[in-house]
């Protein structure tokens, strides 16, 4: 549909600001109610089939619950199923790209490609400082000195301050990913940023995932096909052998997993 940067010729000035006026959100209580009325939901149906719910059915709960307009979706722009699943019951849902600054230019190409063929509103997120100026405050590279840091102004901050009027997000973690995922539920209260958190595609694996994208024609990075199973910033992405762990090539040479964002 469209992307939308409205910050480009501001970006220290406060730069994630949703794409268009949000609606009324409705209090904490009640949505934390509408998060256990939506697991028991969930959870009923579950075993009346005698399977989890499905993405789609996840999404559906949600449209049935919230607006368009009270929603996110994070997308790293590695691949774009989970906007493509969530837009088709949510179209000009907002879909928030974290533009660090240190992107691969294919990461950036698969943005542009998500905004053009998916009923979708992408927002990037800035930090509040350009790589430029936090070189000048915290010296360069400071991904490789200190990545919890970088990944900290960069990647968590604005993501809090983005999802500030939203009631729910939706992400694209998956139990596969690594231990610290192995428990991700479908719908849970996200008690750091204040909102619902819902995780459709939490039991696929990344072969359904890469299934669904060519299925449904769904843009994907194509550093997917080069050896990046996992894709993050430039600077801390390397490519991992077939059959390796896919996460294994983010801080390759470091004790880091994980950039903050869903701890
Ligand atoms: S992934 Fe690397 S470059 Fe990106 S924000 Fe984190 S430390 Fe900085």
């Amino acid at each position: 549909m469209s992307a939308t940067n409205l910050n480009a010729d501001k970006h220290a000035a406060a730069s994630a600001a949703p794409a268009r006026p949000l609606p009324p959100r409705r209090p904490a209580a009640e949505l934390q109610a509408l998060v256990e009325a939506g697991s028991a939901e969930l959870a009923a149906a579950a075993a009346a089939t005698g399977r989890e719910a499905t993405a789609a059915e996840v999404v559906a709960w949600v449209a049935r619950n919230f607006s368009a307009g009270s929603v996110a979706v994070a997308c790293s722009m590695a691949d774009a199923v989970l906007p493509e699943i969530v837009s088709q019951q949510l179209p000009g849902v907002d879909v928030l790209f974290l533009d660090t600054g240190y992107h691969f230019a294919e990461t950036y190409e698969t943005r542009d490609a998500v905004a053009s063929a998916l009923p979708v509103t992408v927002v990037d997120v800035l930090p509040l400082s350009t790589v430029p100026e936090q070189d000048a405050l915290h010296g360069t590279e400071l991904f490789a000195r200190d990545p919890n840091s970088c990944c900290a102004m960069r990647k968590v901050e604005p993501l809090q301050r983005s999802l500030g009027g939203y009631e729910l997000w939706f992400t694209g973690v998956r139990r596969d990913e690594a231990p610290t995922r192995a428990d991700t539920p479908l719908v849970t209260w996200d008690e750091r940023n204040g909102l619902v958190k819902v995780n459709p595609v939490a039991a696929w694996s990344y072969d359904e995932l890469m299934q669904y994208a060519i299925d449904h024609h769904v843009p994907v990075n194509v550093l997917l096909n080069q050896g990046y199973p996992s894709i993050g910033c430039a600077p801390c992405t390397q490519p991992v052998a077939a059959g390796a762990d896919p996460r294994s090539g983010r801080w390759a040479t470091l004790e880091k997993t994980e950039c903050g964002l869903h701890l």
